[in-house]
């Protein structure tokens, strides 16, 4: 019987999930079909239905799903459970296992593509969504020396320091602080001088608006920092080329997406993901857009 996992999320737009994880299955020679359920909010509760169907390996699970899938499941990792979102599910028996493995994506590509260590870093988070807590919980996996959460909604960004401050990943090795996305505000340069790492987890300069200004001024960022986009579409948005004018060293999304997927490929079938055959369908995929 040939298996599947699915990708569920709505809408699901043009994600490449689906093209490179079915060239990881046929390249393992796994008979599993990877497939898009996109499913309306209106009929929610098919995700268990389909999640439990004997044929279902698994899944990932995408925007508005992550948190809400939460309640579905029967088991969910440390790192899904203080990031509270999961976006890999892996149908175990009669068991539902949720985990999340954007923290790892985005761990592994910091180390391997850019050559960096979270460790002893000082980060500095633009933007305080699902990605940001994703990157807030690397960063206290990893044991950076100070994590600063900005955004342009104080209160999202102090209600995320707060939470990671006295959630299950907290240790005094981190600290964790919040500010405004306000350019006005002179903690905001003084914090860009300072970072390592710069990382936008905002959604400004994708797609269509590649043209957008950086979210944040990079005026005082210091050239030995990294600056790193969760964007991949384009892959050098406007606040990577000001960086890269800069003289820091930048990196985009397309790494964390892989390596999400390389673990989320490993979850659901026990084997070593090929990385490489992903990320070349993957940049392919991108290429004839
Ligand atoms: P999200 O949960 O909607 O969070 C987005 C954050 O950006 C919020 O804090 C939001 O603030 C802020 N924001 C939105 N528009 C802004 C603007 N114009 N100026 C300043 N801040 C703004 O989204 P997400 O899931 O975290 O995704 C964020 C980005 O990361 C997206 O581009 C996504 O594609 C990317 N991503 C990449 C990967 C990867 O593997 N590479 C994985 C996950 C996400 P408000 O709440 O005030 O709007």
């Amino acid at each position: 019987m040939t298996q599947r996992i699915g990708l569920i999320g709505f809408p699901l737009g043009h994600s490449i999930s689906p093209v490179f994880q079915q060239a990881a299955l046929d390249a393992r020679g796994i008979d599993a079909r990877y497939e898009p359920w996109e499913i309306p909010p209106e009929r929610v509760e098919e995700i268990a239905t389909r999640l439990r169907a004997s044929e279902t390996l698994g899944a990932n699970v995408t925007i508005p799903y992550k948190s809400a899938v939460l309640s579905f499941l029967d088991e969910i990792d440390p790192a899904a459970r203080a990031v509270g979102a999961v976006n890999t599910i892996l149908h175990d028996g009669d068991r539902l296992i949720g985990s999340n493995t954007d923290v790892v994506g985005f761990t592994r590509s910091i180390r391997e593509d850019a050559g960096r260590e979270i460790a002893g870093a000082i980060l500095l988070v633009v933007g305080a969504g699902g990605a940001a807590r994703a990157v807030v919980a690397a960063g206290l996996r990893e044991g950076a020396a100070r994590i600063v959460v900005v955004a342009r909604r104080p209160s999202q960004a102090e209600a995320l320091a707060a939470e990671f401050q006295r959630g299950p990943l907290a240790s005094d090795r981190t600290a964790i602080d919040a500010l405004p996305l306000d350019p006005r505000d002179p903690r905001l340069g003084d914090a860009v001088a300072g970072c390592d790492l710069l990382v936008n987890a905002t959604p400004v300069g994708m797609g269509h608006g590649a043209d957008a200004p950086p979210p944040i001024s990079l005026d005082r960022l210091s050239p030995r920092a990294l600056v790193c986009d969760l964007i991949y579409r384009p892959p050098r948005t406007a606040l990577l080329r000001e960086a890269q004018e800069r003289g820091a060293a930048i990196l985009n999304g397309l790494p964390m997406l892989i390596y999400q997927g390389a673990a989320s490929f490993e979850r659901w079938t026990g084997q070593a993901a090929p990385v490489e055959i992903m990320r070349r369908a993957a940049e392919e995929a991108l290429r004839g857009e």
